[in-house]
């Protein structure tokens, strides 16, 4: 059996129950931890903690643009498992992806920040609040992107929105660390995730093909949501201990190198 390397913690992880919150959850819980899955698809959410256990894991309703359901979520978290060290804020939606800047829908904008920014706000605040009111060195990962890191085509409010929520992770790090707490992003390239899928209109094979051809390593096939998931453990366990601030990049070298195609 592996090294458990999330013995002993409790996690939150939002938008799990799909795509690399769901495939972060199993990897937590195959890690030791035990998981409250939160999403807004209750059905998807109660099927990953059937195929989970229900011994590792329970399903919450939150939808991340409610300060109440968060609130709720977190001390939910608490009542069922006694404490709360991990929270990995992940859920996160876009305007479609070829999308103009001189179109913009401010509907869709206030939408997606109110779930990419705004929700990842609250998950902080309140995951944060509570971990100091326990005195716990705890760690909260937040997802972003690699359009975190420069401009884009076709998906300036997704951007701008993943831009933002680095500011805030870099900020509550800053703030949390003299409490002991870390703050960090992980920012995956493109994975065929029903996310990715629905904003860019592809098929899982043309994504694939698309999002391989980004990354400068190459044989491996394209990333996986797990991939992002194992980069989140390594954030969330006692082996990053040292590490806060950061936005830890999980694209297999595409934003190392010059322009990523549109
Ligand atoms: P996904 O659609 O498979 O999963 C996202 C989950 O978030 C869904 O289960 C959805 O129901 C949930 N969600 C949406 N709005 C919510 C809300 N208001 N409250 C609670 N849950 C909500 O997509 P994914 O690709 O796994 O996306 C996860 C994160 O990864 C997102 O933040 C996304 O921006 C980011 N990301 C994805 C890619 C990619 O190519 N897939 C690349 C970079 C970053």
């Amino acid at each position: 059996m592996s090294k458990q390397r999330l013995e002993g913690k409790v996690a939150i992880i939002t938008g799990a129950a799909s795509g690399i919150g769901e495939a972060t959850a199993r990897i937590f819980a195959a890690h030791g931890a035990l998981v409250v899955i939160a999403d807004i698809q209750d059905e998807l959410g109660a099927g990953v903690v059937a195929s989970i256990g229900p011994d590792k894991c329970k399903y919450k309703h939150c939808d991340v643009r409610s300060e109440k359901e968060v609130e709720e979520l977190v001390g939910f978290a608490i009542k069922a498992y006694g404490r709360l060290d991990i929270m990995f804020s992940n859920a996160g939606i876009s305007e479609k992806i070829t999308s103009s800047i001189l179109d913009v829908d401010f509907d869709v904008l206030d939408n997606v920040i109110a779930v990419n920014v705004r929700g990842i706000a609250a998950t902080i605040k309140h995951a944060g609040r509570a971990m100091v009111a326990s005195g716990t060195r705890g760690s909260i990962i937040c997802t972003a992107s690699i359009a975190a890191t420069r401009g884009g085509y076709g998906r300036a409010v997704y951007t701008t929105s993943k831009h933002a929520l680095v500011g805030l992770v870099r900020s509550a790090a800053a703030e949390l660390g003299r409490h002991g707490i870390r703050a960090n992003c992980v920012s995956p390239a493109g994975v065929a995730t029903p996310l990715a899928l629905k904003y860019t209109g592809q098929s899982q094979s043309q994504s694939d093909e698309i999002f391989e051809g980004m990354m400068v390593l190459k044989g491996g096939g394209p990333l996986k949501a797990s991939d992002t998931g194992e980069a989140a453990l390594f954030l969330a366990s006692d082996e990053s201990a040292f590490v806060t601030g950061q936005n830890l990049i999980v694209d297999g070298g595409a934003t190392a190198v010059g322009a990523i195609p549109p």
